[in-house]
């Protein structure tokens, strides 16, 4: 039993200090003595309770006063059973802090299997952030060749051009994160396939998906926007063919369009929304795969590059996609 990481401990005033900043995951003890103010802070060090009880005793603090404290610091729900040395750096310590407020500590990621398919360097920043957070598998998909505006430092290099995307990616991040497996056994199903596009969804990847029932995300970057969302749980949620329906409601030549529109090739993000974009996918990507509530279930979070605070639109399957048995009965009504 020890103090979670990520703690720190601040003296406020004589006889008072405080454990963490945040008013969401920080106490404040009150009323201390100097023995025990002392004892405080020397909390984040003890590596058991153990060595704070054999502290406190050097202090000359009595025993039925050390153990106050441990029970204070255990009913704000600060102490933790994990060993010391397994929960190491800025991620552990975070969501230690996220538990201490209710947000369950992601379970550990590393059985996880995420697939990016579009590697521009949206894309492939996903995957880093994926792997970095833990994800034991990210595969990558990409038929592409590098291109000029794919060149980003620490991603692709202007050496790279015109070689294989999918290639140079993997290379990229077996360098980034040896221990990342990047290939999964026959028959293994992603946990969550993330498509990058461009302008509108290929609707032929899209039916696979929904046929094998496999949950995607869609991530689509737009001539001013960019949009994370909808996450697409097959059956069970709205699906990029519904909101195809609806944009088919305002605009009847939409499918031409969009048609010529998926068949080019496409040109890169602007860059802020690159990052921006790869940064909130890989939230959304990081929930779904720890359980947690995805924000993108049933939305789609828009963004541009001069407002770059997600404006959320929520959707409801659509009457006519026939995707969800909801929509099924509704059209059969
Ligand atoms: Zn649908």
């Amino acid at each position: 039993m020890r103090l979670r990481p990520g703690f720190e401990v601040f003296w406020r005033q004589p006889g008072v200090s405080q454990l963490g900043i945040d008013p969401r995951c920080a106490i404040v003890l009150e009323g201390l003595s100097d023995a025990e103010q002392r004892l405080v802070e020397e909390v984040p060090r003890a590596l058991d309770a153990s060595i704070l009880r054999e502290r406190g005793n050097q202090l000359g603090l009595p025993s039925r006063q050390i153990q106050r404290l441990v029970e204070r610091l255990r009913s704000a729900n600060l102490l933790t059973d994990r060993p010391h040395g397994c929960d190491v750096g800025p991620d552990a310590a975070y969501w230690h802090r996220a538990a201490v407020c209710g947000v369950e500590r992601p379970a550990d990621r590393s059985g996880t299997v995420v697939e990016v398919r579009g590697m521009d360097r949206l894309g492939l920043r996903l995957a880093l952030i994926a792997a970095e957070a833990g994800v034991g598998t990210v595969l990558v998909r990409d038929g592409g060749r590098v291109r000029p505006e794919d060149v980003s430092p620490g991603l692709y290099h202007p050496r790279d051009v015109g070689h294989p995307r999918e290639r140079v990616a993997l290379s990229i991040l077996r360098t980034a994160a040896p221990h990342l497996r990047v290939s999964a056994p026959e028959g293994v199903r992603p946990d969550l396939v993330v498509l990058v596009h461009r302008d509108v969804v290929d609707p032929v990847p899209v039916r696979a998906l929904m046929r094998e029932d496999v949950t995607h995300l869609c991530v689509v970057v737009g001539e001013l926007g960019l949009t994370v969302g909808p996450l697409v749980r097959p059956g069970l949620s709205v699906c990029t063919r519904c909101l195809d329906l609806y944009r088919c409601e305002h605009d009847d030549r939409w499918p031409a369009v969009a048609t010529q529109a998926a068949a080019r090739v496409p040109a890169g993000p602007e860059t802020s929304l690159a990052w921006a974009g790869a940064a909130l996918a890989a939230q959304m990507l990081l929930a779904h795969a720890d359980g947690r509530k995805v924000l993108v279930d049933g939305s789609t979070l828009e963004l541009t590059a001069w407002e770059p605070v997600p404006v959320e639109r929520r959707w409801h399957p659509h009457p006519e996609c026939g995707c969800t048995s909801a929509t099924l009965v509704r059209a059969h009504d």
